[in-house]
């Protein structure tokens, strides 16, 4: 059997991803971005709901739920995911095309991340309602501020949802699904120290700082191991350098695809706080003062972890081999709102959705990656509905 011709529209996908890459939409500030959204979704047949996440967050807009009704039945529910907001700088975004490569002036992102999967969900659902192929009924969740802190997932109501599977189209490569990412703990720690003179008494005071340097120079950071990450990214303390300083604030995560190691990363950190400032103490006037620290964990997302043998796994792989591709599964060491829908319950996995040097100014899509997606998430949603 021979691979049936591409039924996505390559010049429609370029204007579509140009006008939308063209919207400026950080996070918080994606109005512009979701009226435009709402307009072309409803100019598709699908209903529109904006949900109250904005209000949550301080933002311009909640996050669209699109429901477009199936034309078989029975048809399981389906789920396509993908994020509206994109990190900076993207006050104003200046595409430039060069052949089949979209890049920007260097003056901001692109955000291909997260509108190339935007893109690819808008043109394979065109397709299926234009050629009017069999589908089940499917629901688009278009998200808010997954860049900080997959705040608009959270925010959502996933009860609002019939779908039991689904995609999240929100990362690198193309043709692969991520099957497993990390769990996350955000950490926050102050150590409070005591403030004296650095010149005329230092003896009376406490360095905050040199507590942390303490700290950090016995911990294990960076890679720990091939499934756990550890960082220590901010640290802000001091006021003048004739002061000795009497606080430090410092923020650091870590991340891990196993539960247990996360939690043994983030004791191991905990502890090396706690242990810098143990016994630390100076007497002035009589009373003793006592360094301390206050480590506060916030558990950012639980891991995503599908097997290969789960039914979405299944799904695209047969996708990808009825558009002549292979489609293998792999681990990411970031987080997206795939990890918020699985905690959920729902059966999802992130496709890769043609995004490259994400996060930076050179970032850049191939177009003919986004059309490649489109086709798979177009036969994806075909063998849906057949398969029961
Ligand atoms: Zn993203």
């Amino acid at each position: 059997m021979g691979i049936a011709p591409s039924l996505v529209d390559a010049a429609r996908v370029k204007d579509e991803f140009i006008d939308l890459v063209s919207i400026a939409s950080p996070s918080r500030r994606e109005g512009a971005m979701a009226r435009r959204l709402e307009a072309i979704l409803k100019g598709m047949g699908a209903s529109v709901e904006v949900d109250d996440a904005g209000e949550k967050v301080g933002g311009e807009t909640g996050n669209l739920l699109a429901r477009f009704a199936g034309n078989r039945s029975p048809a399981p529910p389906f789920l396509l995911s993908a994020h509206m907001d994109t990190v900076g700088p993207a006050e104003a975004i200046h595409p430039v095309v060069d052949g089949s490569i979209v890049r920007t002036d260097r003056t901001s992102v692109l955000g291909g991340d997260d509108k190339a999967g935007i893109v690819a969900i808008l043109e394979a659902v065109r397709v299926l309602r234009e050629r009017a192929i069999p589908h089940g009924d499917l629901e688009l969740v278009l998200t808010i501020c997954e860049e900080s802190g997959l705040r608009g997932a959270k925010g959502f109501d996933t009860g609002r949802l019939r779908s039991r599977r689904g995609l999240v189209l929100d990362v690198d490569g193309v043709c692969e699904l991520i099957t497993r990412a990390p769990a996350a703990n955000h950490l926050n720690a102050t150590i409070h120290g005591l403030a004296a003179h650095a010149g005329i008494c230092p003896e009376q005071g406490l360095s905050a700082i040199q507590l942390a340097a303490g700290a950090i120079a016995g911990m294990k950071l960076g890679r720990i191991d091939g499934e756990t990450t550890a960082n220590i990214g901010v640290i802000h303390g001091g006021l003048a350098g004739n002061i000795v300083p009497d606080r430090v604030a410092i923020r650091g995560e870590a991340r891990s695809l196993s539960v247990p190691k996360l939690e043994a990363q983030t004791a191991h950190m905990r502890e090396r706080f706690q242990a810098a400032v143990a016994g630390r103490s100076v007497r002035v006037g009589g009373r003793l003062h006592e360094a301390r620290v206050e480590v506060e964990v916030r558990r950012q997302y639980e891991p995503l972890n599908i097997s290969d043998d789960a039914s979405i796994v299944g799904l695209v792989r047969a996708a990808a081999a009825a558009r002549g591709r292979e489609c293998p599964t792999r681990a990411t060491g970031g987080g997206s709102d795939a990890n918020v829908f699985a905690e959920r319950g729902i059966e999802v996995a992130n496709l890769g959705c043609g995004m490259r040097e994400i996060h930076t100014v050179n970032e850049w899509v191939d177009l003919r990656d986004v059309v490649a997606t489109a086709e798979l998430v177009l036969e994806t949603l075909r063998l849906n509905a057949v398969s029961g």
